[in-house]
């Protein structure tokens, strides 16, 4: 087997990973990979990753403009009003949101780190 075939295949072996592990289009990271070969796996591997998109999905209306805004969220991303109440720590393992003051995930026990409410 030729030696760019091997590159090749790595390189949509490597794609399939780190689109997974950055949170980016699988699908389309394979295509690219099978056109482009290394070069796509180069520009994938400098891309910052993607934030979580499962998980951490829990969203809210604004109290003041109804847009749906996250859960843990302390001020609105789009009216900016200051929203009082609103910290609640997000578990870091499953992702539930709990009651301020909890040291305690009360769907998975997990210990709640301070600091991870945002
Ligand atoms: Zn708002
Ligand atoms: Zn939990």
């Amino acid at each position: 087997m030729p030696f760019w075939i091997l590159v090749w295949i790595a390189s949509i072996l490597l794609n399939a990973h780190l689109a997974r592990v950055k949170h980016r289009g699988f699908a389309a990271w394979m295509v690219l990979a099978l056109f482009f070969g290394l070069l796509s796996t180069l520009i994938l591997a400098l891309l910052p990753p993607l934030p979580e998109r499962f998980g951490s999905s829990a969203t809210r209306p604004c109290p003041f403009c109804q847009a749906p805004i996250p859960a843990a969220a302390t001020r609105c991303v789009y009216c900016r009003h200051e929203l009082a109440g609103a910290a609640k720590p997000i578990c870091t393992r499953c992702g539930a949101v709990n009651d301020p003051g909890d040291h305690y995930c009360a769907q998975c026990g997990q210990p709640i780190m301070p600091g991870t409410s945002a």
